[in-house]
Protein backbone atom coordinates (compact mmCIF):
# COMPACT_ATOMS: atom_id res chain seq x y z
CA UNK A 1 0.00 0.00 0.00
CA UNK A 2 3.16 2.38 1.05
CA UNK A 3 4.72 1.91 -2.39
CA UNK A 4 0.99 2.59 -3.89
CA UNK A 5 0.58 5.59 -2.28
CA UNK A 6 4.13 6.40 -3.05
CA UNK A 7 3.62 6.39 -7.00
CA UNK A 8 0.26 7.97 -6.42
CA UNK A 9 1.10 10.90 -4.91
CA UNK A 10 4.35 11.53 -7.54
CA UNK A 11 4.17 15.38 -7.79
CA UNK A 12 3.70 15.52 -11.91
CA UNK A 13 0.67 13.25 -11.58
CA UNK A 14 -0.71 15.56 -8.86
CA UNK A 15 -0.39 18.65 -10.31
CA UNK A 16 -2.35 17.03 -13.53
CA UNK A 17 -5.05 16.23 -11.15
CA UNK A 18 -4.99 19.57 -9.87
CA UNK A 19 -5.14 21.39 -13.05
CA UNK A 20 -8.27 19.70 -13.92
CA UNK A 21 -10.19 21.27 -11.00
CA UNK A 22 -12.10 18.28 -10.74
CA UNK A 23 -11.63 17.56 -7.28
CA UNK A 24 -14.47 17.97 -5.00
CA UNK A 25 -16.52 19.77 -8.10
CA UNK A 26 -20.15 18.67 -8.12
CA UNK A 27 -21.37 16.12 -10.64
CA UNK A 28 -21.83 16.85 -14.10
CA UNK A 29 -24.09 15.36 -16.71
CA UNK A 30 -21.28 14.69 -19.07
CA UNK A 31 -19.69 12.27 -16.99
CA UNK A 32 -22.88 10.72 -15.64
CA UNK A 33 -23.78 9.99 -19.18
CA UNK A 34 -20.66 8.00 -19.24
CA UNK A 35 -21.53 5.99 -16.63
CA UNK A 36 -24.77 5.34 -17.26
CA UNK A 37 -24.18 4.64 -20.68
CA UNK A 38 -21.30 1.84 -19.04
CA UNK A 39 -23.80 0.28 -16.73
CA UNK A 40 -26.22 -0.12 -20.02
CA UNK A 41 -24.05 -1.65 -22.18
CA UNK A 42 -22.20 -3.93 -19.95
CA UNK A 43 -25.01 -4.82 -18.11
CA UNK A 44 -23.41 -3.68 -14.73
CA UNK A 45 -24.99 -2.37 -11.85
CA UNK A 46 -22.09 0.41 -11.08
CA UNK A 47 -20.14 2.56 -12.92
CA UNK A 48 -17.75 5.04 -11.74
CA UNK A 49 -15.20 7.89 -13.02
CA UNK A 50 -12.68 7.80 -10.44
CA UNK A 51 -10.25 10.51 -9.60
CA UNK A 52 -7.12 9.45 -6.89
CA UNK A 53 -6.38 11.85 -4.70
CA UNK A 54 -3.50 11.22 -1.87
CA UNK A 55 -5.29 9.60 0.40
CA UNK A 56 -8.57 9.15 -1.03
CA UNK A 57 -10.63 8.44 -4.72
CA UNK A 58 -12.88 10.63 -5.13
CA UNK A 59 -16.18 10.14 -7.52
CA UNK A 60 -16.78 12.24 -10.55
CA UNK A 61 -19.46 10.30 -11.17
CA UNK A 62 -20.70 7.17 -9.58
CA UNK A 63 -23.84 5.57 -11.62
CA UNK A 64 -25.30 2.89 -9.61
CA UNK A 65 -23.30 3.45 -6.42
CA UNK A 66 -25.49 2.70 -3.22
CA UNK A 67 -25.60 4.89 -0.28
CA UNK A 68 -24.15 6.18 1.58
CA UNK A 69 -21.05 6.11 -0.90
CA UNK A 70 -23.27 7.72 -3.81
CA UNK A 71 -23.96 10.92 -1.51
CA UNK A 72 -20.20 11.36 0.30
CA UNK A 73 -19.12 10.14 -3.26
CA UNK A 74 -15.77 9.25 -2.31
CA UNK A 75 -13.79 6.54 -0.31
CA UNK A 76 -10.07 5.90 1.60
CA UNK A 77 -8.04 3.97 -0.49
CA UNK A 78 -8.33 1.35 1.94
CA UNK A 79 -11.48 0.82 -0.46
CA UNK A 80 -9.57 1.52 -4.21
CA UNK A 81 -9.44 -0.91 -6.40
CA UNK A 82 -8.50 2.08 -8.87
CA UNK A 83 -5.13 2.53 -7.27
CA UNK A 84 -4.06 -0.10 -8.94
CA UNK A 85 -4.97 0.81 -11.98
CA UNK A 86 -3.57 4.27 -11.22
CA UNK A 87 0.05 2.29 -10.11
CA UNK A 88 0.55 0.24 -12.84
CA UNK A 89 -0.93 2.46 -15.92
CA UNK A 90 -3.08 -0.07 -17.10
CA UNK A 91 -6.38 -1.59 -17.24
CA UNK A 92 -7.58 -4.17 -14.58
CA UNK A 93 -9.64 -6.73 -15.13
CA UNK A 94 -11.36 -8.82 -12.33
CA UNK A 95 -13.47 -11.53 -12.42
CA UNK A 96 -13.85 -12.44 -8.40
CA UNK A 97 -11.97 -9.89 -6.31
CA UNK A 98 -12.99 -12.24 -3.55
CA UNK A 99 -10.62 -15.58 -5.02
CA UNK A 100 -8.23 -12.61 -6.17
CA UNK A 101 -4.84 -12.56 -3.52
CA UNK A 102 -4.15 -9.04 -4.51
CA UNK A 103 -7.83 -7.87 -3.70
CA UNK A 104 -9.97 -10.45 -1.32
CA UNK A 105 -8.78 -7.92 1.49
CA UNK A 106 -9.52 -5.11 0.19
CA UNK A 107 -12.46 -3.38 2.50
CA UNK A 108 -14.66 -2.33 -0.98
CA UNK A 109 -15.36 -6.25 -1.43
CA UNK A 110 -16.67 -6.46 2.14
CA UNK A 111 -18.21 -2.73 2.50
CA UNK A 112 -19.40 -2.03 -1.09
CA UNK A 113 -20.22 -5.10 -2.25
CA UNK A 114 -17.82 -5.24 -5.62
CA UNK A 115 -17.05 -8.88 -6.92
CA UNK A 116 -15.97 -8.17 -10.69
CA UNK A 117 -14.03 -5.24 -11.48
CA UNK A 118 -12.89 -3.78 -15.64
CA UNK A 119 -11.14 -0.20 -14.65
CA UNK A 120 -9.39 1.31 -17.38
CA UNK A 121 -6.86 4.10 -16.99
CA UNK A 122 -7.94 8.14 -17.50
CA UNK A 123 -4.40 8.72 -19.10
CA UNK A 124 -3.44 12.56 -20.11
CA UNK A 125 -2.08 13.17 -23.09
CA UNK A 126 1.72 13.37 -21.34
CA UNK A 127 0.67 10.00 -19.95
CA UNK A 128 -0.10 10.87 -15.97
CA UNK A 129 -2.99 8.28 -14.81
CA UNK A 130 -5.00 10.57 -12.73
CA UNK A 131 -8.17 7.74 -12.45
CA UNK A 132 -10.58 5.40 -13.65
CA UNK A 133 -13.37 4.67 -15.51
CA UNK A 134 -14.46 1.37 -14.30
CA UNK A 135 -17.26 -1.32 -14.03
CA UNK A 136 -18.61 -3.09 -11.14
CA UNK A 137 -20.21 -6.10 -10.68
CA UNK A 138 -22.02 -7.36 -7.33
CA UNK A 139 -21.38 -11.23 -8.47
CA UNK A 140 -18.30 -12.63 -10.24
CA UNK A 141 -18.72 -12.01 -13.84
CA UNK A 142 -16.45 -12.68 -16.74
CA UNK A 143 -15.42 -10.11 -19.22
CA UNK A 144 -16.06 -10.36 -22.88
CA UNK A 145 -13.50 -8.49 -25.08
CA UNK A 146 -16.52 -6.45 -26.39
CA UNK A 147 -17.11 -5.10 -22.71
CA UNK A 148 -13.42 -4.27 -22.28
CA UNK A 149 -13.55 -2.53 -25.75
CA UNK A 150 -16.30 -0.47 -24.87
CA UNK A 151 -14.59 0.56 -21.46
CA UNK A 152 -11.79 1.29 -23.13
CA UNK A 153 -13.36 3.42 -25.36
CA UNK A 154 -15.57 5.24 -22.88
CA UNK A 155 -12.64 5.93 -20.97
CA UNK A 156 -11.00 7.57 -23.67
CA UNK A 157 -13.92 9.86 -23.65
CA UNK A 158 -14.20 10.68 -20.15
CA UNK A 159 -10.71 11.47 -20.37
CA UNK A 160 -11.10 13.89 -23.74
CA UNK A 161 -14.12 15.58 -21.11
CA UNK A 162 -11.56 15.68 -18.54
CA UNK A 163 -8.91 17.14 -20.58
CA UNK A 164 -11.95 19.66 -22.33
CA UNK A 165 -12.68 20.72 -18.39
CA UNK A 166 -8.66 21.32 -18.37
CA UNK A 167 -8.60 23.68 -21.13
CA UNK A 168 -11.70 25.32 -20.30
CA UNK A 169 -10.26 25.87 -16.75
CA UNK A 170 -6.82 27.39 -17.70
CA UNK A 171 -8.40 29.30 -20.12
CA UNK A 172 -10.76 30.72 -17.12
CA UNK A 173 -7.21 31.03 -15.27
CA UNK A 174 -5.38 33.11 -18.20
CA UNK A 175 -8.51 34.96 -18.45
CA UNK A 176 -8.78 35.98 -15.14
CA UNK A 177 -5.19 36.65 -15.15
CA UNK A 178 -5.56 39.03 -17.52
CA UNK A 179 -8.44 40.84 -16.10
CA UNK A 180 -5.92 40.99 -13.11
CA UNK A 181 -3.58 42.45 -14.86
CA UNK A 182 -5.27 44.80 -16.65
CA UNK A 183 -7.35 46.34 -13.15
CA UNK A 184 -3.66 46.41 -11.76
CA UNK A 185 -1.98 48.41 -14.78
CA UNK A 186 -5.13 50.77 -14.76
CA UNK A 187 -4.82 50.90 -11.00
CA UNK A 188 -1.09 51.87 -11.45
CA UNK A 189 -1.80 54.38 -14.52
CA UNK A 190 -4.29 56.12 -12.04
CA UNK A 191 -1.77 56.14 -9.24
CA UNK A 192 0.58 57.48 -11.68
CA UNK A 193 -1.39 60.32 -12.82
CA UNK A 194 -2.19 61.29 -9.35
CA UNK A 195 1.35 61.39 -8.51
CA UNK A 196 2.22 63.29 -11.75
CA UNK A 197 -0.84 65.64 -11.31
CA UNK A 198 0.01 66.54 -7.60
CA UNK A 199 3.68 67.12 -8.18
CA UNK A 200 2.91 69.12 -11.66
CA UNK A 201 0.41 70.99 -9.44
CA UNK A 202 3.07 71.85 -6.49
CA UNK A 203 6.34 72.35 -8.82
CA UNK A 204 4.75 74.68 -11.03
CA UNK A 205 5.38 78.14 -10.14
CA UNK A 206 2.89 79.19 -12.75
CA UNK A 207 -0.74 78.84 -12.53
CA UNK A 208 -1.62 78.94 -15.41
CA UNK A 209 0.79 76.32 -16.63
CA UNK A 210 -0.09 73.79 -13.72
CA UNK A 211 -3.25 74.14 -14.88
CA UNK A 212 -2.78 72.80 -18.73
CA UNK A 213 -0.70 70.26 -17.83
CA UNK A 214 -3.40 69.33 -15.15
CA UNK A 215 -6.01 69.13 -17.79
CA UNK A 216 -3.83 67.26 -20.35
CA UNK A 217 -2.71 64.76 -18.24
CA UNK A 218 -6.34 64.11 -17.17
CA UNK A 219 -6.87 63.35 -21.28
CA UNK A 220 -7.09 60.01 -21.98
CA UNK A 221 -7.24 58.42 -18.92
CA UNK A 222 -9.75 60.02 -17.17
CA UNK A 223 -12.10 61.52 -20.04
CA UNK A 224 -11.55 62.02 -23.91
CA UNK A 225 -11.83 65.76 -23.05
CA UNK A 226 -11.16 68.28 -19.92
CA UNK A 227 -12.02 71.73 -19.68
CA UNK A 228 -11.05 73.74 -16.91
CA UNK A 229 -13.02 77.22 -15.93
CA UNK A 230 -12.29 79.86 -13.39
CA UNK A 231 -14.57 82.01 -11.56
CA UNK A 232 -13.15 85.54 -11.80
CA UNK A 233 -13.56 88.29 -9.36
CA UNK A 234 -16.54 89.91 -11.51
CA UNK A 235 -18.31 86.61 -11.38
CA UNK A 236 -17.42 85.45 -14.39
CA UNK A 237 -16.54 82.14 -15.83
CA UNK A 238 -12.93 82.37 -17.66
CA UNK A 239 -11.73 78.99 -19.44
CA UNK A 240 -8.30 78.45 -18.39
CA UNK A 241 -7.08 75.26 -20.22
CA UNK A 242 -8.40 72.81 -22.59
CA UNK A 243 -7.74 69.12 -24.07
CA UNK A 244 -9.30 67.08 -26.20
CA UNK A 245 -8.21 63.42 -28.08
CA UNK A 246 -9.58 65.31 -30.94
CA UNK A 247 -7.46 68.51 -31.94
CA UNK A 248 -10.26 70.14 -34.21
CA UNK A 249 -12.75 69.30 -30.67
CA UNK A 250 -9.92 71.23 -28.23
CA UNK A 251 -10.22 74.10 -30.84
CA UNK A 252 -13.69 74.41 -30.63
CA UNK A 253 -13.83 73.91 -27.10
CA UNK A 254 -11.09 76.54 -26.55
CA UNK A 255 -13.34 79.55 -28.85
CA UNK A 256 -16.48 78.32 -26.39
CA UNK A 257 -17.32 80.32 -23.47
CA UNK A 258 -20.05 77.94 -22.82
CA UNK A 259 -20.19 74.87 -20.78
CA UNK A 260 -19.30 71.34 -22.41
CA UNK A 261 -21.64 69.68 -20.32
CA UNK A 262 -24.92 71.75 -22.06
CA UNK A 263 -27.05 70.38 -18.74
CA UNK A 264 -24.63 71.41 -15.80
CA UNK A 265 -25.51 74.35 -14.11
CA UNK A 266 -22.90 77.11 -13.35
CA UNK A 267 -21.37 76.01 -10.16
CA UNK A 268 -22.23 79.09 -7.60
CA UNK A 269 -25.79 78.54 -9.03
CA UNK A 270 -27.32 76.77 -5.90
CA UNK A 271 -25.36 76.49 -2.70
CA UNK A 272 -26.82 73.53 -2.24
CA UNK A 273 -25.42 71.59 -5.48
CA UNK A 274 -22.09 73.29 -4.87
CA UNK A 275 -19.81 70.36 -3.94
CA UNK A 276 -21.83 67.69 -5.41
CA UNK A 277 -21.33 65.97 -8.74
CA UNK A 278 -23.29 66.83 -11.32
CA UNK A 279 -24.02 64.80 -14.67
CA UNK A 280 -24.04 66.70 -17.22
CA UNK A 281 -26.25 64.58 -19.21
CA UNK A 282 -27.86 61.52 -18.83
CA UNK A 283 -26.05 59.22 -21.00
CA UNK A 284 -23.39 59.44 -18.83
CA UNK A 285 -20.76 61.28 -21.24
CA UNK A 286 -19.81 64.48 -19.62
CA UNK A 287 -19.66 65.59 -16.11
CA UNK A 288 -19.30 68.91 -14.41
CA UNK A 289 -17.19 68.83 -11.46
CA UNK A 290 -17.28 72.33 -9.01
CA UNK A 291 -14.00 73.47 -7.62
CA UNK A 292 -14.08 74.40 -4.13
CA UNK A 293 -11.38 75.80 -2.26
CA UNK A 294 -12.51 76.38 2.19
CA UNK A 295 -16.04 76.75 1.38
CA UNK A 296 -15.90 79.08 -2.28
CA UNK A 297 -16.45 78.02 -5.59
CA UNK A 298 -13.50 78.93 -7.45
CA UNK A 299 -14.23 77.15 -10.50
CA UNK A 300 -15.17 74.15 -12.53
CA UNK A 301 -13.74 71.46 -14.35
CA UNK A 302 -15.73 69.21 -17.48
CA UNK A 303 -15.06 65.64 -18.39
CA UNK A 304 -16.62 64.68 -21.35
CA UNK A 305 -16.04 61.70 -23.79
CA UNK A 306 -16.60 60.03 -27.18
CA UNK A 307 -19.10 58.06 -27.22
CA UNK A 308 -19.93 55.07 -27.05
CA UNK A 309 -17.28 55.67 -24.28
CA UNK A 310 -19.23 56.63 -21.19
CA UNK A 311 -17.75 57.93 -17.73
CA UNK A 312 -17.93 54.32 -15.56
CA UNK A 313 -17.75 54.57 -11.53
CA UNK A 314 -13.55 54.47 -11.72
CA UNK A 315 -13.21 57.75 -13.81
CA UNK A 316 -15.57 59.66 -11.74
CA UNK A 317 -13.56 58.13 -8.45
CA UNK A 318 -10.90 59.68 -10.71
CA UNK A 319 -12.23 62.85 -11.98
CA UNK A 320 -13.08 63.87 -8.69
CA UNK A 321 -9.74 63.27 -7.17
CA UNK A 322 -8.48 65.43 -9.80
CA UNK A 323 -10.75 68.08 -8.55
CA UNK A 324 -10.02 68.26 -5.58
CA UNK A 325 -6.34 68.39 -6.65
CA UNK A 326 -6.76 70.70 -8.86
CA UNK A 327 -9.82 73.02 -6.49
CA UNK A 328 -6.28 73.21 -3.64
CA UNK A 329 -3.67 74.05 -6.39
CA UNK A 330 -6.17 77.38 -7.30
CA UNK A 331 -6.88 78.05 -3.92
CA UNK A 332 -3.26 77.81 -2.73
CA UNK A 333 -1.87 79.97 -5.64
CA UNK A 334 -4.76 82.65 -4.92
CA UNK A 335 -3.60 82.85 -0.78
CA UNK A 336 -0.26 83.02 -1.95
CA UNK A 337 -1.39 85.76 -4.03
CA UNK A 338 -3.78 87.31 -1.19
CA UNK A 339 -0.36 86.88 1.02
CA UNK A 340 2.05 89.07 -1.47
CA UNK A 341 -0.38 91.54 -2.17
CA UNK A 342 -1.06 92.04 1.82
CA UNK A 343 2.30 92.17 2.47
CA UNK A 344 2.97 94.65 -0.28
CA UNK A 345 0.33 97.11 1.24
CA UNK A 346 1.68 96.39 4.32
CA UNK A 347 5.31 97.78 3.51
CA UNK A 348 3.57 100.95 1.41
CA UNK A 349 1.66 101.41 4.27
CA UNK A 350 4.69 101.64 6.79
CA UNK A 351 6.21 103.80 4.15
CA UNK A 352 3.59 106.43 4.15
CA UNK A 353 2.81 106.23 7.69
CA UNK A 354 6.65 107.07 8.47
CA UNK A 355 6.73 109.56 5.93
CA UNK A 356 3.34 111.10 7.51
CA UNK A 357 4.48 110.73 11.20
CA UNK A 358 7.85 112.50 10.19
CA UNK A 359 5.96 115.61 8.80
CA UNK A 360 4.65 116.80 11.89
CA UNK A 361 7.64 115.80 13.95
CA UNK A 362 9.57 118.26 11.82
CA UNK A 363 7.45 120.80 12.47
CA UNK A 364 7.52 120.24 16.19
CA UNK A 365 11.26 119.51 16.29
CA UNK A 366 12.07 122.74 14.49
CA UNK A 367 9.37 124.91 16.37
CA UNK A 368 10.36 123.61 19.53
CA UNK A 369 14.28 124.34 18.89
CA UNK A 370 13.42 127.94 18.02
CA UNK A 371 11.92 128.01 21.31
CA UNK A 372 14.42 126.36 23.28
CA UNK A 373 16.68 129.69 21.66
CA UNK A 374 13.81 132.23 22.40
CA UNK A 375 13.88 130.75 26.27
CA UNK A 376 17.51 131.41 26.45
CA UNK A 377 17.63 134.35 24.96
CA UNK A 378 19.35 133.70 22.18
CA UNK A 379 16.73 134.87 20.02
CA UNK A 380 14.02 137.45 20.36
CA UNK A 381 10.60 136.80 19.61
CA UNK A 382 7.29 139.44 20.01
CA UNK A 383 4.44 138.18 22.04
CA UNK A 384 1.93 137.56 19.10
CA UNK A 385 4.99 135.71 17.14
CA UNK A 386 5.37 133.32 20.26
CA UNK A 387 1.23 132.64 20.08
CA UNK A 388 1.09 131.86 16.53
CA UNK A 389 4.08 129.15 17.30
CA UNK A 390 2.46 127.80 20.06
CA UNK A 391 -0.45 127.38 17.55
CA UNK A 392 1.54 125.86 14.84
CA UNK A 393 2.71 123.57 17.84
CA UNK A 394 -1.03 122.39 18.59
CA UNK A 395 -2.10 121.40 15.09
CA UNK A 396 0.81 119.37 15.21
CA UNK A 397 0.14 117.24 17.78
CA UNK A 398 -3.50 117.86 16.82
CA UNK A 399 -2.62 115.90 13.46
CA UNK A 400 0.00 113.54 14.80
CA UNK A 401 -2.67 112.44 17.52
CA UNK A 402 -5.28 112.30 14.63
CA UNK A 403 -2.32 109.91 12.95
CA UNK A 404 -1.88 107.91 15.38
CA UNK A 405 -5.88 107.34 16.20
CA UNK A 406 -6.38 106.35 12.83
CA UNK A 407 -3.15 103.60 12.87
CA UNK A 408 -5.35 101.90 15.96
CA UNK A 409 -8.11 102.10 14.66
CA UNK A 410 -7.03 99.46 12.03
CA UNK A 411 -6.40 97.08 14.98
CA UNK A 412 -9.98 97.33 16.19
CA UNK A 413 -11.79 97.66 13.10
CA UNK A 414 -10.31 94.50 11.89
CA UNK A 415 -10.64 92.70 15.38
CA UNK A 416 -14.38 94.10 14.97
CA UNK A 417 -13.95 95.68 18.73
CA UNK A 418 -14.91 99.44 17.70
CA UNK A 419 -17.50 100.42 20.56
CA UNK A 420 -20.85 102.18 19.88
CA UNK A 421 -22.28 103.83 22.80
CA UNK A 422 -26.05 105.11 21.36
CA UNK A 423 -27.69 108.09 22.30
CA UNK A 424 -30.10 110.10 21.16
CA UNK A 425 -28.52 112.96 18.58
CA UNK A 426 -29.32 115.15 16.04
CA UNK A 427 -26.91 115.03 13.00
CA UNK A 428 -27.13 118.32 12.12
CA UNK A 429 -25.66 119.16 15.65
CA UNK A 430 -22.96 117.15 15.63
CA UNK A 431 -21.62 118.38 11.87
CA UNK A 432 -22.10 122.05 13.26
CA UNK A 433 -19.70 121.13 16.37
CA UNK A 434 -17.44 119.44 14.38
CA UNK A 435 -17.46 122.42 11.40
CA UNK A 436 -16.90 124.62 14.30
CA UNK A 437 -13.38 123.04 14.96
CA UNK A 438 -12.00 123.66 11.43
CA UNK A 439 -12.87 126.86 11.29
CA UNK A 440 -8.85 127.95 11.80
CA UNK A 441 -8.30 125.13 9.32
CA UNK A 442 -11.08 126.62 6.96
CA UNK A 443 -9.67 129.95 6.97
CA UNK A 444 -6.10 128.81 6.26
CA UNK A 445 -7.05 127.28 3.16
CA UNK A 446 -9.19 129.54 2.02
CA UNK A 447 -12.66 127.79 1.40
CA UNK A 448 -15.85 128.49 3.05
CA UNK A 449 -18.24 126.70 4.63
CA UNK A 450 -21.97 126.37 3.79
CA UNK A 451 -24.08 124.01 6.05
CA UNK A 452 -27.61 123.89 5.02
CA UNK A 453 -30.35 121.23 7.39
CA UNK A 454 -33.96 120.35 5.73
CA UNK A 455 -36.23 117.97 7.66
CA UNK A 456 -35.51 115.97 11.04
CA UNK A 457 -32.21 114.25 11.13
CA UNK A 458 -32.11 113.10 15.23
CA UNK A 459 -31.53 109.09 15.71
CA UNK A 460 -29.35 106.90 17.89
CA UNK A 461 -26.24 106.67 17.06
CA UNK A 462 -22.47 107.07 18.47
CA UNK A 463 -21.33 110.29 18.97
CA UNK A 464 -17.49 110.29 19.17
CA UNK A 465 -17.79 107.47 15.76
CA UNK A 466 -19.82 110.27 14.42
CA UNK A 467 -17.73 113.13 15.05
CA UNK A 468 -15.19 111.18 13.52
CA UNK A 469 -17.21 110.47 10.04
CA UNK A 470 -17.94 114.07 9.61
CA UNK A 471 -14.63 115.03 10.47
CA UNK A 472 -12.25 112.49 8.02
CA UNK A 473 -15.09 113.93 5.72
CA UNK A 474 -15.07 117.61 5.89
CA UNK A 475 -10.79 117.35 6.39
CA UNK A 476 -10.67 115.90 2.99
CA UNK A 477 -12.84 118.23 1.48
CA UNK A 478 -10.44 120.95 2.62
CA UNK A 479 -7.25 118.95 1.60
CA UNK A 480 -8.64 118.25 -1.95
CA UNK A 481 -10.94 121.08 -2.16
CA UNK A 482 -8.23 123.81 -3.68
CA UNK A 483 -9.88 127.07 -1.26
CA UNK A 484 -13.10 126.77 -3.07
CA UNK A 485 -16.56 126.41 -1.34
CA UNK A 486 -17.63 123.31 0.76
CA UNK A 487 -21.05 122.63 1.23
CA UNK A 488 -22.56 120.58 4.23
CA UNK A 489 -26.22 119.51 3.69
CA UNK A 490 -28.19 117.75 6.32
CA UNK A 491 -31.49 115.87 5.31
CA UNK A 492 -33.63 113.20 7.30
CA UNK A 493 -36.91 111.41 6.58
CA UNK A 494 -38.82 109.13 8.38
CA UNK A 495 -36.17 106.48 8.32
CA UNK A 496 -32.85 107.76 7.52
CA UNK A 497 -31.01 110.93 8.07
CA UNK A 498 -28.36 111.61 5.34
CA UNK A 499 -25.19 114.15 5.28
CA UNK A 500 -23.73 115.24 2.04
CA UNK A 501 -20.01 116.75 2.21
CA UNK A 502 -19.32 118.47 -1.32
CA UNK A 503 -16.70 120.35 -2.23
CA UNK A 504 -15.72 122.02 -5.74
CA UNK A 505 -11.86 120.36 -5.35
CA UNK A 506 -9.97 118.29 -7.84
CA UNK A 507 -12.66 115.26 -7.86
CA UNK A 508 -11.97 111.73 -8.46
CA UNK A 509 -11.24 109.23 -11.65
CA UNK A 510 -14.45 106.92 -11.69
CA UNK A 511 -11.74 104.14 -11.57
CA UNK A 512 -10.92 104.70 -7.80
CA UNK A 513 -14.60 105.47 -6.87
CA UNK A 514 -14.99 101.80 -5.11
CA UNK A 515 -11.28 101.40 -4.29
CA UNK A 516 -10.81 105.00 -2.38
CA UNK A 517 -13.00 103.13 0.33
CA UNK A 518 -9.95 100.42 0.97
CA UNK A 519 -7.36 99.95 3.40
CA UNK A 520 -4.52 102.47 2.34
CA UNK A 521 -6.07 103.04 -0.77
CA UNK A 522 -5.42 105.98 -2.21
CA UNK A 523 -6.62 107.91 -5.97
CA UNK A 524 -3.53 107.19 -7.62
CA UNK A 525 -3.05 110.69 -9.20
CA UNK A 526 -3.28 112.62 -6.24
CA UNK A 527 -0.49 110.31 -3.46
CA UNK A 528 1.65 113.64 -3.37
CA UNK A 529 -1.48 115.37 -0.91
CA UNK A 530 -0.52 112.80 1.96
CA UNK A 531 -2.31 110.91 4.17
CA UNK A 532 -2.75 107.25 5.12
CA UNK A 533 -5.47 106.28 3.08
CA UNK A 534 -7.13 105.15 5.75
CA UNK A 535 -9.76 108.10 6.46
CA UNK A 536 -12.83 106.71 4.36
CA UNK A 537 -11.99 102.87 4.83
CA UNK A 538 -12.71 104.08 8.64
CA UNK A 539 -15.56 106.44 7.57
CA UNK A 540 -17.00 103.08 5.91
CA UNK A 541 -16.33 100.89 8.87
CA UNK A 542 -17.86 103.01 11.02
CA UNK A 543 -20.73 103.77 9.37
CA UNK A 544 -21.58 100.18 8.69
CA UNK A 545 -20.99 99.01 12.07
CA UNK A 546 -24.75 101.70 12.58
CA UNK A 547 -26.12 100.10 9.40
CA UNK A 548 -25.47 103.15 7.43
CA UNK A 549 -23.40 103.51 4.09
CA UNK A 550 -21.56 106.18 2.33
CA UNK A 551 -21.57 106.65 -1.38
CA UNK A 552 -19.28 108.69 -3.95
CA UNK A 553 -20.21 111.42 -6.64
CA UNK A 554 -17.32 112.41 -8.12
CA UNK A 555 -15.89 113.78 -11.77
CA UNK A 556 -12.21 114.62 -11.91
CA UNK A 557 -11.91 118.75 -11.93
CA UNK A 558 -15.13 119.41 -10.87
CA UNK A 559 -15.13 118.32 -7.03
CA UNK A 560 -16.76 115.49 -5.46
CA UNK A 561 -19.45 114.73 -2.94
CA UNK A 562 -19.78 112.04 -0.21
CA UNK A 563 -23.35 110.99 0.61
CA UNK A 564 -23.51 109.35 4.03
CA UNK A 565 -26.80 107.86 4.92
CA UNK A 566 -27.91 106.47 8.21
CA UNK A 567 -30.58 104.65 9.57
CA UNK A 568 -32.49 106.68 12.48
CA UNK A 569 -33.38 103.45 14.58
CA UNK A 570 -30.52 101.86 16.00
CA UNK A 571 -29.47 98.94 13.95
CA UNK A 572 -27.59 96.05 15.29
CA UNK A 573 -24.72 95.16 13.54
CA UNK A 574 -22.90 91.90 14.51
CA UNK A 575 -19.30 93.13 14.18
CA UNK A 576 -17.35 91.18 11.30
CA UNK A 577 -13.90 90.66 11.94
CA UNK A 578 -11.57 91.45 8.86
CA UNK A 579 -9.54 88.50 8.45
CA UNK A 580 -6.33 90.00 6.71
P1 LIG B 1 -6.20 109.98 2.81
O1 LIG B 1 -5.67 109.97 4.20
O2 LIG B 1 -5.20 109.56 1.80
O3 LIG B 1 -6.96 111.20 2.46
P2 LIG B 1 -8.78 108.70 2.69
O4 LIG B 1 -9.15 107.27 2.94
O5 LIG B 1 -9.46 109.71 3.50
O6 LIG B 1 -7.20 108.75 2.83
O7 LIG B 1 -9.05 108.96 1.18
C1 LIG B 1 -8.60 108.04 0.22
C2 LIG B 1 -8.30 108.73 -1.08
O8 LIG B 1 -9.50 109.21 -1.66
C3 LIG B 1 -7.44 109.96 -0.95
O9 LIG B 1 -6.06 109.60 -0.95
C4 LIG B 1 -7.84 110.77 -2.15
O10 LIG B 1 -7.10 110.30 -3.28
C5 LIG B 1 -9.30 110.40 -2.35
N1 LIG B 1 -10.21 111.42 -1.79
C6 LIG B 1 -10.86 111.39 -0.59
N2 LIG B 1 -11.65 112.46 -0.42
C7 LIG B 1 -11.50 113.20 -1.54
C8 LIG B 1 -12.07 114.43 -1.99
N3 LIG B 1 -12.93 115.13 -1.23
N4 LIG B 1 -11.67 114.89 -3.20
C9 LIG B 1 -10.80 114.22 -3.97
N5 LIG B 1 -10.25 113.05 -3.60
C10 LIG B 1 -10.58 112.55 -2.40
Amino acid sequence: MHELQQIINRQRRMDALQRTALLDSPAEEAFDRLTRLTTRALHVPVSLVTLLDKDRQFFKSCSGLPPPWCDVRQTPLTHSFCIHVVATRQPLVIEDARKDPMLRENLAVDQLGVVAYAGYPLKTPSGEVLGTLCAIDTGPRAWTKDDLAILEDLATSAMTEIELRATRELEGQARAAEAARASAEAARQRFALLAELSGALAEQPDLGRALTLAVRLSVPLVADGCVLDLLQEDGRMQREAVAHQDPREEQRLRNATDPPCLLGAEPGDSPELAGHLRLGDPTGSCMRLPLMGRGRVLGAISFSTIPPRRLGDTEVELARDVARRVALAVDNSRLHQELIEAVHARDTFLTIASHELRTPLTTLRLQSQSLLRITHGEKKCPPEQLASRAEVIARQVERLGHLVDEVLDIARVREGRLPYHLEELDLSEVVRDVAIRFREELARSGSTLVLRTEGSARGRWDRIRLEQVVTNLLANAIKYGRGRPIHLLVTGDERFARLIVRDEGIGIAEVDHLRIFERFERAVSEQHYGGLGLGLWIVREILSGMGGTIAVHSKPGLGSSFTVELPRQPVVVAPTPVLH
